[in-house]
């Protein structure tokens, strides 16, 4: 402990030294200017000047607004684009010395580099794996570009989430939702938005979620198939862990032309085999931040992504060729993709592509682009701006018909912004909120992805309940709203019925017919109602799924609530136990929120919780708090070291209710502060 202290004093002094000692000598500066990358305002006066710049250079924001682009430049970069007759303005500098690990509270790839949290997506992969037999599967889908070039080994890995017992029918003919993430190495907040929609769907997150608890979670689980591909460029990742200032967005692919190791790897991105290198949205030089590669398809990551997508994914276009733009596919096509990427806070779909006609679901495309907006709050532009060819989204909507999305998430500026963006924005502790936003994004893709095409059309349920019966009694009550939600003035639809099945998702249409509770059909927001006669259920818990549709005659999605017959007492359990820190005034402000729900999911108001603090010299600490209107009791201590916090559930008392801890999600949690 001491002796890192004073490591880290002496590189603090060292740096000082070095910036006190370059503010005089003007020729030095302006030399280390010359070698240093620089992130610029490059300014631009049409379409076609945008195109170019984007098919060329590492653009990481477009300020349309402002007629410019944000684009990371080399030396040689700038004094071209200035030759060239743009407009250049430096907006900083990215000094070739600083080097940072990536925050160790980010997933690492592997243990290649070591992560002071332990944090390994490998292992944890591997390991969420085998707790879940029955629900999930780990499949080596094959090696990124080092593992048979340069020695170091690593597979690109799709995690599967799905109940395999065979009653509720074959994998292969569930409707499945592809999430895909970290095809751009240094996209580093998409990788953690994935784990969190998969710890969400299998053991809950956040107190939300969960397989057994969330009803929604558990027939989704049971009906429908997920499939996660968490790296999409693990090479290119272990170079942001070694160093944030590479912004190492390409694969370490070096065997095409490039020297530099700086600039070499191909934007895989700019990979995929759907008319690749069509329309000037890629570059052919080996050193660009948009190389497309040598050929359609040339990386081993490419090659593993598309391949096992093709195993699992039915064709619902016709076979087109590699280059033919396809025929629509049918409205009752299923399955739907997003590929995340950082930042700009845009929702984007296929495709723009200079010279060739639009996509023939565009309309459809964008009517669910625009939902994906009005849960997250992005804005649905649906292009990036510039031409970009041989995209992900592109290929699995151009060569499948599926619908398909890429999602750039996190802000242009500010501590949420950019690359890199502090880890407190991904769970609300920072000014944002990542994963609160895209949860529902995620939730409804993957409730939609039986027939996206149509269902985006239909109105949504909110807050499906069904009423506790009374002592002896069979006949509950169902009760939900139906109401058709839509982006910005998109106009809604007025709801015209809903309908419930128990157990199972059935077609549109042939479920139970619900009544609305002021009478009429006809407003965009309806309550609804039914009542349900138990007496010939089993014992048990099912979820009962309701959905609306509009004057169109077109479904939305279902949302579901827990049927229990036979009920028992009550019971209390501990959610995802959520800790995270600041340091303020040298001091550690440590904060732990622990949820309580009852048997149903459903949040407790006051129940009292006690935790067991343990701190990094091993002193224990107790503290009691009553969980508030959100079911959360919040801790909070002063820590005045780095090291290990733990938090401990020690008990939960609830008026009405018996705690029953073999139900917590998690009984304690640990913090590392580095
Ligand atoms: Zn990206």
């Amino acid at each position: 402990m001491r002796k890192m202290h004073f490591v880290r004093v002496s590189s603090l002094w060292l740096l000082i030294l070095l910036v006190v000692v370059s503010i005089p000598l003007g020729a030095v500066s302006s030399q280390t200017a010359q070698e240093s990358a620089v992130v610029a305002a490059v300014y631009y006066d049409s379409q076609d000047q945008l195109n170019s710049i984007g098919s060329k250079y590492d653009v990481w924001a477009v300020h349309a607004d402002q007629g410019y682009v944000e684009v990371l430049l080399r030396p040689e970069q700038q004094v071209a684009l200035a030759k060239a007759g743009f407009r250049v303005e430096v907006l900083r500098e990215i000094p070739a010395t600083a080097q940072a690990l990536l925050d160790p509270r980010y997933y690492y790839y592997d243990n290649y580099v070591s992560n002071s949290n332990s944090r390994y997506l490998t292992t944890w992969l591997q390991t969420i794996n085998a707790a879940h037999p029955d629900l999930t599967e780990l499949v080596d889908v094959g090696n990124a570009w080092q593992a048979d070039h340069a020695g170091y080994h690593r597979d690109m890995w799709v995690l599967r989430v799905t109940n395999e017992d065979p009653m509720y029918g074959p994998i292969e003919s569930k409707p499945a939702f592809f999430l895909y993430a970290t095809i751009h190495a240094r996209e580093v907040a998409t990788p953690e938005l994935v784990i969190r929609y998969i710890n969400f769907l299998l053991d809950g997150y956040d107190g939300l979620g969960g397989y057994g608890v969330d009803a929604d979670v558990t027939w989704l689980v049971n009906h429908n198939v997920a499939y996660f591909m968490v790296m999409a460029n693990p090479d290119g990742h272990v170079q942001n862990e070694l160093n944030t200032s590479a912004y190492r967005r390409k694969n370490m692919d070096n065997d095409d032309g490039c020297s530099s190791p700086s600039s070499w790897g191909v934007d895989l991105n700019r990979n995929h085999s759907f008319l690749w290198g069509c329309c000037g949205g890629s570059s052919s030089y080996a050193c660009d931040e948009t190389y497309r590669g040598p050929s359609a398809g040339s990386e081993p990551e490419t090659q593993a992504f598309q391949n096992y997508f093709a195993t699992i994914m039915p064709d619902q276009n016709g076979p087109n060729g590699d280059n033919e733009i396809p025929p629509a596919a049918p409205d009752d096509a299923r399955g739907l993709f997003i590929s995340l990427h950082s930042y700009s806070d845009v929702v984007l779909w296929p495709w723009y592509l200079p010279g060739y006609p639009q996509p023939p679901n565009v309309t459809q495309l964008q009517a669910i682009g625009r939902k994906f907006a009005d849960f997250n709050g992005y804005n649905p532009s649906g292009t990036i701006g510039y031409t970009v060819d041989g995209a992900t989204d592109y290929w699995t909507y151009g060569k499948f018909g599926i619908a398909s999305f890429t999602i750039e998430v996190g802000s242009s500026s500010g501590t949420c912004g950019g690359f890199f963006p502090s880890y407190d924005c991904l769970d609300g502790y920072g000014t944002r909120d990542f994963w609160a936003e895209n949860r529902p994004v995620f939730l409804y893709s993957h409730k939609i992805a039986r027939s996206p095409y149509t269902t985006v059309y239909g109105p949504d349920t909110l807050s499906p309940s069904i009423s506790d019966p009374g002592e002896g009694e069979a006949i509950v009550t169902l009760t939900a709203t139906i109401q058709d939600q839509r982006y910005g003035s998109d106009p809604l639809k007025p709801v015209m019925g809903a309908e419930y099945f128990i157990g199972e998702p059935g077609l549109d249409g042939l479920g139970v017919a619900m009544s609305p509770t002021d009478g009429a059909w006809g407003g965009t927001m309806e309550a609804v109602n039914a009542t349900i006669d138990t007496s010939a259920l089993e014992p048990g818990a099912y979820y009962v799924l309701v959905h609306g549709k509009n004057g169109d005659g077109k479904w939305g999605p279902f949302s579901a609530a827990w049927l229990n017959v036979g009920a028992t007492q009550p019971t209390v359990h501990v959610g995802d136990i959520v800790m995270g820190y600041k340091l303020v005034s040298g001091r550690y402000r440590i904060g732990a929120d622990v949820p309580v729900f009852d048997q149903n999911g459903v949040a407790v108001v006051g129940a009292s919780v006690t935790v067991e603090w343990t701190l990094p010299n091993s002193k224990t600490k107790i503290q009691t708090a009553l969980t508030s209107a959100t079911g959360k009791a919040s801790f909070r201590i002063v820590g005045r070291t780095s090291g290990t916090y733990t938090v401990a559930v020690t008990d939960v008392t609830a008026t009405g209710y018996d705690y029953d801890p073999a139900q917590n999600f998690e009984t304690s949690e640990e913090l590392v502060i580095p």
